[in-house]
């Protein structure tokens, strides 16, 4: 498609487009169906992966051929695949593909989702899935919200909104200068806090420091007695305490805290409720665990992350508040627009008005598209899959004399960890033995920490798969996210065999130097 001048034309031409539409579609398709045999991390040196974009601007341009060349040679190839049916890693979505053909056409019209007269459709589309969101996980649907960045921005957003709501919404104007204040103080369990809350704490200039932790239940899901007891001696020491932020699916073993009882101690000390369900929310959706999710409705602000568990590709999360006016508050620019989101008319909706982002994407279509081909049945279907997964993996782990468990199944986030069955006993007799405490078991124990984290390196190396480490009572331990459609039990037996081999070796090669002390 070269022109003879050796220029290209300010866009494609509409058979041009068509051409290589079609071979990009080839090109996708081909992906999604090497998935399986793809090494999941990438196989060359970072420096290949430097080398392979080192370029300068380009002066002027090349065949748009070439371009998807350099997509096929360089961009996919040096890829994590996280659509991989054996990615582990973080919490990471497949992505579905309805969602790429719907964010190629969003891209492709180009609405700007901040208001409705830019984006009617955008608008209204972006409004159902947040109605459809909320509906799905059981909370009131007549809800604000929007779809974020991702969870971190949701989080940002809620923790704000609360904060807006705590002092009145004075602190629009004067922020936190002018007067003496309080040490305006939020709460989360301490075993898993995820990092985004620390973010939004930060962002806010409340610093991380007004992020208290609560002590955990060795189900490491908040003690809410302990909470009671943090909240009164921050009272007691002048702090003021705004939010609580509860967590539906935590981050290392998908714990979810007592909801119902952390929002009765909010209600009756008139402190926000906020959950963050960034990766286990849309759990909710399962009838089989309502009790679990119980009191989820009466959060006050419920953050979630289609990205994640709904294998929406990236970027996109969800932010519901419960009180529409506390979000219009938060966020509105001057008084004409401050009518809650109460509009009049649909034309005067704007989502630009309710949150951080002026111009917005048109993040909603692919949700949108997923949930209609899916429906809740197939995502319903989906879910269970992930939590049969990690029960499928907890079976193996329970079963296998050299691993041991840290950690009952929860949702589709399991943590275990290597220990050779010898080095076991050990730990079992050193921690019921008084007489022996401290240094020679902590030897141990960092020995099998390093061997935790190198056979996770050996695996992620080898492809076979992609999965982290984590840290659970300050202990290395494998952690395995397993919220991709595509994965099955075998998926879980290879990656699992793999770590017990090679656990193997590397204790059968390490243990004759480390000498321990067992
Ligand atoms: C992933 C996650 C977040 C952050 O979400 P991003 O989409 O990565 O910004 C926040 N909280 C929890 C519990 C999470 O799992």
């Amino acid at each position: 498609m070269a022109t003879e001048s050796g220029s290209v034309p300010h866009e494609l031409d509409p058979d041009a487009f068509r051409e290589l539409g079609y071979r990009t579609i080839d090109v996708i398709a081909d992906y999604y169906d090497s998935l399986d045999d793809r090494p999941v991390y990438v196989q060359a040196a970072p420096e290949d992966v430097v080398a392979a974009f080192d370029e300068p601007l380009p002066e002027s341009g090349v065949d748009p051929d070439r371009i998807l060349d350099a997509i096929e040679t360089d961009v996919i190839p040096y890829a994590t695949h996280n659509p991989s049916p054996r990615f582990f890693g973080f919490v990471m979505g497949g992505g579905q593909p309805i969602a790429t053909l719907a964010d190629a056409v969003a891209a492709a019209v180009n609405m700007n989702v901040g208001g409705w007269h830019p984006a009617p459709s955008g608008t209204e589309v972006e409004r159902t899935v947040v109605e459809w969101l909320a509906d799905a996980i059981g909370y009131p649907t007549d809800a604000m919200g929007f779809l974020t960045s991702g969870g971190t921005m949701a989080n940002v957003v809620a923790v704000l909104t609360a904060f807006r709501d705590h002092t009145n919404h004075e602190t629009r104007q004067m922020g936190l200068q002018g007067e003496d204040r309080p040490t305006y103080t939020l709460y989360v369990a301490d075993h898993e806090c995820h990092s985004s809350i620390y973010r939004a704490a930060d962002m806010l200039n409340l610093g991380r420091d007004a992020v208290r932790l609560v002590p955990s239940n060795d189900d490491f899901t908040m003690n809410v007695d302990a909470l009671e007891a943090r909240l009164d001696a921050d009272e007691a020491d002048g702090d003021e305490p705004f939010c609580v932020v509860g967590q539906a699916g935590s981050i290392n073993v998908s714990a979810i805290d007592p909801l119902e009882d952390i929002a009765a101690v909010c209600e009756a000390r008139d402190v926000w409720f906020h959950v963050d369900g960034a990766c286990g929310a849309v759990g909710a959706m399962l009838p089989e665990l309502a009790d679990r999710y119980a009191g989820l409705d009466r959060a006050d602000s419920v953050t979630l992350d289609p990205h994640k568990w709904l294998n929406v590709p990236y970027e996109c999360g969800a932010v519901l508040v419960d009180d529409q006016d506390a979000l219009a508050e938060t966020f509105a620019m001057h008084a004409a627009y401050l009518r809650g989101s109460v509009a009049e008319t649909p034309a005067e909706f704007d989502y630009y008005e309710f949150g951080p982002q002026m111009s917005r994407g048109f993040r909603a279509l692919k949700v949108w598209a997923t949930f209609k081909h899916l429906g809740v049945d197939g995502y319903r279907a989906h879910l269970r899959g992930g939590i049969a997964r990690a029960e499928h993996l907890h079976e193996r782990v329970r079963d296998h004399d050299d691993f041991e468990t840290v950690q009952e199944p929860n949702l589709f986030i399991y943590s275990f960890r290597y220990a050779p069955a010898d080095v076991q006993a050990a730990f079992e007799a050193g921690r019921g033995d008084e007489t022996h405490p401290g240094e020679p078991m902590d030897r141990v124990h960092e020995y099998v920490d390093r061997l935790n984290q190198a056979l996770v390196d050996e695996v992620v190396d080898s492809g076979l798969a992609f999965l982290t480490t984590t840290l659970v009572h300050d202990r290395r331990t494998l952690r395995m996210s397993i919220c991709n459609h595509r994965t099955t039990d075998d998926d879980i037996d290879a990656v699992f065999d793999a770590l017990a081999d090679t656990g193997a070796r590397l204790d059968a090669d390490w243990r004759p130097e480390a000498s321990l002390p067992l």
